[in-house]
């Protein structure tokens, strides 16, 4: 199926921005674009909200946060849709992306008070003269700015956090996914009607940027690594702190006792979910000479199968942002040029709104579909000579966020020598879906860490209170 426009791209009609169905070209809601004064006033707003908000105390703020991940769970399927409807992707990966955002609302809310309340510390002159006590103080208001891939997961990843802790928070949804941004922000709405505990400002091109001049006291930033550079340069002339949640390019090393099935199983998935528009998708791999020709044909094989298209009974959505197709073009065209060879999809797997998948091998390591983020469901998949080498190659990336080795002598000790924020043993990216484990990269995929006890620290302020007895 050839689409005839290119749908999907966000406009700003009369003032409003209006997001249509990257499929069909159905328009699916229309929002107003706000100026950097709007976005000042929201800001000044969230500052005045932060008294009631605070003032709730932790279990206050539990409570709330327990009833809207309760009312979540009852309209999955409502925003599973409309998620659907926005971005594209398939309706079940949709509301397993939302499940996995309730799931952070939940842990949040439960465990801010274990990881934050305040604690006596103990130290040479605590023992005589002195108690210390070391607190975890909200930060202010929080800008989060999120991107359009995993529109509910990955903001909520950071506001829920942030929330936990006591902050108010200013969101700037992608101009892709606007309607799923405003949805989220109307039903926490829903059970915090008092005061602008939560806000969205929508805009296209440079709301993000004057949230970084607002005066917020943090911002949590999700998106591509040449925008993660602007917010540290915006933020740096106030030296406001940032989090930088950026690009991705993970490598999946197949060692030559690895069971080779479970590994193209579990890599097709890891290549291709949301058409291999996600962070932390599998876009290389490296497999010892032994397996090689196995692995191959049982990927080739299985991402073969997949129904590629938009709707019910297909596997693999549209590429949402339409400019990211010439990017995926360009990345296959460079390794066939340069000696790849398609195994399957190929140049003709480019059929916009949609690609098909694409799996590249004899890919020279130097090129562009190994060294750049793809975003699209492509993988270049490379045979070496042994563990030694995979990790070596995996790790000659500017890219730091995940990766994963399936094997069993070697493979602990190799994810542990990844150059990566996360890692999983014969499993791809199982750390996703538990709340309680950082989330976070190095290198260009960016630094601090949303989830866990780490997430809730990184949303607040350690202070230090001695007492004279
Ligand atoms: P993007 O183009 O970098 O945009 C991300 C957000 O930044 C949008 O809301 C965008 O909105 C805003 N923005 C643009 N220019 C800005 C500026 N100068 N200052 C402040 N904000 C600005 O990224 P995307 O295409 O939406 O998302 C895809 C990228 O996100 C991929 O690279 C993917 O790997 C990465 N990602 C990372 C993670 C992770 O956790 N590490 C998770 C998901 C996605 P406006 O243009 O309207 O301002």
């Amino acid at each position: 199926m050839t689409a005839t426009r290119a749908y999907g791209v966000p406009v700003v009609e009369d003032g409003a921005l209006v997001s249509t169905n990257p499929a069909t070209g159905e328009e699916v809601g229309r929002f107003p674009v706000a100026d950097a004064d709007d976005v000042a006033r929201a800001v000044e707003r969230a500052r005045e909200a932060a008294a009631f908000w605070v003032g709730l105390g932790h279990a206050g703020r539990r409570a709330r946060l327990l009833r809207w991940r309760a009312l979540l769970a009852q309209r999955v399927e409502e925003v599973a849709g409309l998620v659907s409807r926005e971005g594209g992707k398939p309706i079940a990966e949709a509301i397993v992306e939302t499940a996995a955002a309730i799931d952070h609302i939940d842990w949040a809310a439960r465990n801010a008070k274990r990881v934050l309340g305040p604690r006596r510390v103990r130290g040479r002159l605590t023992l005589a003269e002195f108690s210390a006590h070391l607190e975890y103080q909200p930060m202010g208001v929080v800008g989060v700015i999120g991107p359009w891939n995993y529109p509910v997961v990955t903001p909520l990843g950071t506001v829920a956090y942030a929330l936990a802790a006591g902050n108010t928070v200013v969101f700037k949804p992608s101009e892709y996914t606007p309607a799923v941004g405003q949805w989220l922000v109307d039903t926490f709405a829903e059970v915090v009607p008092e005061q602008p505990v939560l806000q969205i400002v929508h805009g296209l091109g440079e709301v993000g940027a004057a949230l970084c001049h607002a005066g917020v006291d943090k911002v949590a930033f999700t998106g591509s690594t040449a925008t993660g550079k602007k917010v540290m340069a915006a933020c740096a002339e106030t030296l406001t702190p940032v989090l930088i949640e950026a690009g991705g390019k993970d490598a999946l090393i197949v060692d030559d006792d690895a069971d080779v099935a479970a590994a193209a199983e579990a890599c097709v998935w890891g290549a291709l979910t949301n058409a291999g528009q996600t962070c932390l998708a599998i876009e290389r791999v490296y497999a010892v000479a032994p397996v090689y020709d196995a692995f191959v044909a049982e990927v080739v094989r299985r991402a073969g199968a997949l129904k590629v298209g938009y709707g019910e009974g297909y596997d693999i959505g549209p590429i949402t942002m339409p400019k990211q197709i010439d990017i995926i073009r360009r990345h296959i065209d460079d390794a066939l040029v340069n000696g790849g060879r398609a195994v399957l999809g190929g140049r003709e797997a480019v059929e916009p709104p949609f690609v098909h998948p694409t799996i590249l091998v004899d890919v020279p390591e130097d090129s562009a579909a190994v060294r750049e983020e793809t975003f699209g469901p492509t993988l270049t998949i490379s045979k070496v000579a042994d563990v030694d080498e995979a990790v070596r190659l995996a790790n000659a990336s500017t890219y730091g966020l995940g990766g994963a080795v399936f094997g069993k002598r070697r493979a602990v000790a190799a994810a542990r020598r990844l150059r990566t924020g996360m890692a999983s043993v014969n499993s791809v990216i199982t750390f996703i879906g538990m709340s309680s484990l950082p989330f976070g990269g190095v290198g260009n995929s960016g630094f601090g860490r949303t989830h866990g006890d780490d997430g809730l620290r990184e949303f607040s302020r350690s202070k230090a209170i001695t007492t004279r007895r």
